[in-house]
C-alpha cells in the first residue's frame, strides 16, 4: 500500500485520509480528532495549529488566522469583503496578493495553509509510523488557476508532492462509491464553512462525468455565524450604545458563540448565548454581559436571505446539465452546514427527494481524495474522471466577432477542428486570438492567449485553408493549433486549466451574455454585413486593378463604389442596412464593369497571377489582427 493521502484542505476544517485495506479511512490528528480546524495562531513566539489555535482565538484575536482559504490565490482587490470582516490584519502585498500581518511578520495564505497541511501530515505520519510524502488535495470546483496553483504551492511548502488537485464534488461522489452502481444522475450539494458548490454528475460504470457546476464562493456556514453576530451586536448597541463589532476581541468571542449556538440549533429547538464581560459600560465603567436566547425559528429568520441564495445555483446547475429536478437520482450532502435542518429542507423541497447523508458530510471529501490518491498510485482501478468546460471557447474572427469552437458545458476531453481562411489577398499570416466566454463580441470575452501562424503562401483572400483545432485534455489543459493546409505549416499555444474558473466569473459572464443578447445579435449581424461589404470591396478592387484594358470612364464608377464602401467599413457607426446597400451597389457596379470590359478577360487572368507575385514580397510580414474568417 502506498503512502499517498487525500486531504480536504477546508475553509473551516481540514481532514486527512488514506486507503487502508481497500477502504478509504480518516486518519485522526494528534489530539485524537478526525477533523482539524483550519486555524493557525502566533502567540509568544509559538506557532499553534488546529484545535489549540482555535481555542485561544478569543485571547489572541489579531494573532489567530482562520478562513485562510478565502484568500488563497486571490488578489487584494478580490478580497475586499473578507478583509473587512477579518479580525486579523490583512495587508496588500507587493505582488498584488495579500499577506497576514502578525506582529512584525508577514505571512502569505500559502504559508499558512502549508502550516495546516504540515500538521495534518505530521500527525498522520506519527500515527502510521511512516513518512507521508504524497497527497491529493481537494479544492472547490470553481477555484480558478491561481487558486489551484496557490493550493499546490501550499502542498510544496509543506514538503508534499501534490499528485493532483481534485474538485471537491467529484471526491464526494467517489466516496459514495456511486461509480459502482448503474448509470445515475447525482447532485452534490456542498455547503461548508466558506463556500457553496452545486454539481451535477453523471455516474456509471466507473466513470464520473461532471455535467455542470454552479455555486457561490461567498456563501458558507460562517455567514450564518455572522448573521447571528450582527443580530447580537445590533441588540447590544441598542441597549448599551456599545458597538461590539468594533472591539476585535469581542467580535471574535461573538463569532465563536454564534457558531456554537448554530450547531446546537441543529439538534435543539433553542439555545442561550452567554458572553460575560463582553464590554465596559461607557458611563459607569461597569462590566457588561451579553445573554440572549436564540430559538431555531429566530435563527431561521436571520439566515432566510442566505438560504434564499442556495436556490439559484441549484436551478442553474440543473438547467446547465439540461435536466429537470425529477431526473436527479441521488442527492449527496457535503459540508458541515448541510447539518442545519433548514438547509436540508431547502434541498429536499427544491429537489423533491430526501438527500443521502450516509457518509459523514465533514469527511466525505477527504475520503474521496484518498480514493483518488489510490487511483493515481494504482491501488484503485477502473475509475475515470471527466469534467466540463464552464464557458464556451472560441476564436476572434474578422470584425471582432467571437466564433465558438467548443460550447460551454461540453464534457472534456474534447477535440474540435474548424477551417478558417484569410480575409485579405496575399495575407501571409494570421493571428489566432483564443477566447473564453458567451458574448458575440470578442472584446467582451476573456482573452486566454494569442499566437501567430506565419509564412502562409500568398493567395487570394478566402483561398488558404487554415485548420484550427481546440483540444482539451482530461486535466482541462487546452491546446490550440493552427495549420495551413497547403504547406502543412503549424503554430500552437497551450493554455492551462480552462475547465477551472472562478464561479463568480462564470456566473458574471453567462449573465452578461444573457443581458446583452440583443445587442450581441445586432453586433454579429452588422459585423457579418460589414465583412460581406469588405470582401466584395477587396474582390472588386482586385478585378479593377488587374483589368488593365479598362478605360478611366469604365473604371471610375466602380472605383467610386469601392471608395465609398472602404469609407463605410472604417466607420464604426454604419448600420447593417447601409452595408447591404453598399454591397449590392458594388456588386452591380462590378457587373457593369465586367460586362463593359469582358473581351479583356483572358489578359486579366495572366495579369492576376503576376499581380499576386508582385505584391507577395512586400506583404511578407503582414500579420493582421483577426483578419481571418470561417471558411465557406
Ligand atoms: P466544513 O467546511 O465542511 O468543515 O463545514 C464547516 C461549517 O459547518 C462551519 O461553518 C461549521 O460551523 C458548520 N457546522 C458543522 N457542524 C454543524 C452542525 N451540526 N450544524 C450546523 N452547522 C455545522
Amino acid at each position: 500500500m502506498g503512502n499517498a493521502v487525500g486531504i480536504d484542505l477546508g475553509t473551516t476544517n481540514s481532514v486527512i485520509a488514506r486507503m487502508e485495506g481497500g477502504e478509504p479511512t480518516v486518519l485522526v490528528n494528534g489530539e485524537g480528532a478526525r477533523t482539524t480546524p483550519s486555524v493557525v495562531a502566533f502567540k509568544d513566539d509559538q506557532r499553534l495549529v488546529g484545535q489549540v489555535a482555535k481555542r485561544q482565538a478569543v485571547l489572541n484575536a489579531q494573532g489567530t488566522l482562520f478562513e485562510i482559504k478565502r484568500f488563497m490565490g486571490r488578489t487584494w482587490e478580490e478580497v475586499a469583503s473578507e478583509v473587512e470582516r477579518a479580525p486579523y490584519e490583512v495587508v496588500k502585498a507587493d505582488d498584488g496578493g495579500v499577506r497576514f500581518k502578525v506582529g512584525d511578520d508577514l505571512h502569505s495564505p500559502e504559508e499558512i495553509s502549508a502550516m495546516i497541511l504540515r500538521k495534518l501530515v505530521a500527525d498522520a505520519s506519527d500515527q502510521l509510523g511512516e513518512k507521508i510524502t504524497e497527497a491529493v488535495i481537494t479544492v472547490p470546483a470553481y477555484f480558478n488557476n491561481a487558486q489551484r496553483e496557490a493550493t499546490q504551492n501550499a502542498g510544496k511548502i509543506a514538503g508534499l508532492e501534490v499528485l493532483r488537485i481534485v474538485n471537491e464534488p467529484t471526491a464526494a461522489a467517489l466516496a459514495y462509491g456511486l461509480d459502482k452502481k448503474g448509470s445515475e444522475t447525482v447532485l452534490v450539494f456542498d455547503f461548508g464553512g466558506g463556500t457553496f458548490d452545486v454539481s451535477v454528475l453523471e455516474v456509471g460504470e466507473g466513470v464520473f462525468e461532471v455535467r455542470s457546476t454552479h455555486g457561490d464562493t461567498h456563501l458558507g456556514g460562517s455567514d450564518f455565524d455572522y448573521a447571528i453576530v450582527d443580530w447580537l451586536a445590533e441588540d447590544f448597541q441598542k441597549e448599551y450604545g456599545v458597538d461590539l463589532k468594533k472591539d476585535k476581541q469581542a467580535l471574535q468571542r461573538m463569532i465563536e458563540a454564534a457558531e456554537k449556538a448554530k450547531i446546537e440549533l441543529s439538534g435543539l429547538p433553542e439555545t442561550t448565548i452567554s458572553l460575560p464581560f463582553i464590554a465596559m459600560d461607557p458611563g459607569s465603567n461597569a462590566p457588561l454581559y451579553l445573554e440572549k436566547k436564540l430559538t431555531r425559528s429566530t435563527f431561521e429568520d436571520l439566515i432566510a436571505p442566505l438560504l434564499k441564495r442556495l436556490r439559484k445555483p441549484v436551478e442553474d446547475a440543473l438547467s446547465d446539465a439540461d435536466i429537470a429536478k425529477g431526473d436527479v437520482d441521488e442527492v449527496i450532502l457535503v459540508g458541515g452546514s448541510t447539518r442545519v435542518p433548514a438547509v436540508k429542507d431547502v434541498v429536499q423541497e427544491m429537489l423533491g427527494k430526501a438527500p443521502n447523508q450516509s457518509v459523514n458530510p465533514d469527511e466525505v471529501v477527504a475520503l474521496g481524495a484518498a480514493i483518488q490518491a489510490g487511483v493515481l498510485k494504482g491501488d484503485v482501478e477502473d475509475i475515470v474522471l471527466l469534467d466540463v468546460t464552464p464557458l464556451s471557447l472560441g476564436v476572434e474572427t474578422k470584425g471582432g466577432v467571437f466564433t465558438t469552437l467548443i460550447e460551454r458545458n461540453t464534457t472534456v476531453p474534447v477535440r474540435k477542428t474548424e477551417t478558417f481562411t484569410t480575409a485579405d489577398a496575399n495575407q501571409t499570416g494570421v493571428e489566432v486570438h483564443v477566447l473564453q466566454g458567451e458574448r458575440s463580441m470578442a472584446r467582451e470575452n476573456k482573452s486566454l492567449g494569442k499566437f501567430k501562424l506565419e509564412e502562409i503562401p500568398p493567395m487570394p483572400a478566402g483561398m488558404p485553408q487554415i485548420e484550427i483545432t481546440y483540444d482539451i485534455d482530461a486535466n482541462g489543459v487546452l491546446n490550440v493549433s493552427a495549420r495551413e493546409k497547403s504547406t502543412g505549416k503549424e503554430a500552437s499555444i497551450t493554455i492551462q486549466n480552462t475547465t477551472t474558473l472562478a464561479e463568480d466569473e462564470v456566473e458574471r459572464m453567462v449573465q452578461d451574455a444573457e443581458r446583452h443578447a440583443d445587442e450581441d445579435a445586432k453586433f454579429r449581424e452588422v459585423a457579418e454585413a460589414r465583412n460581406a461589404a469588405d470582401s466584395m470591396r477587396t474582390q472588386a478592387q482586385k478585378i479593377l486593378d488587374e483589368t488593365e484594358s479598362a478605360t478611366d470612364d469604365q473604371k471610375q464608377p466602380l472605383q467610386e463604389a469601392i471608395d465609398e464602401t472602404a469609407k463605410a467599413v472604417d466607420d464604426p457607426n454604419v448600420e447593417k442596412d447601409r452595408y447591404e446597400e453598399l454591397t449590392q451597389a458594388l456588386a452591380e457596379a462590378l457587373q457593369t464593369f465586367q460586362a463593359a470590359t469582358a473581351p479583356a478577360e483572358d489578359e486579366a487572368e495572366t495579369a492576376d497571377a503576376e499581380a499576386t507575385e508582385a505584391t507577395s514580397e512586400g506583404d511578407e510580414d503582414d500579420v493582421v489582427d483577426a483578419d481571418f474568417k470561417p471558411a465557406g
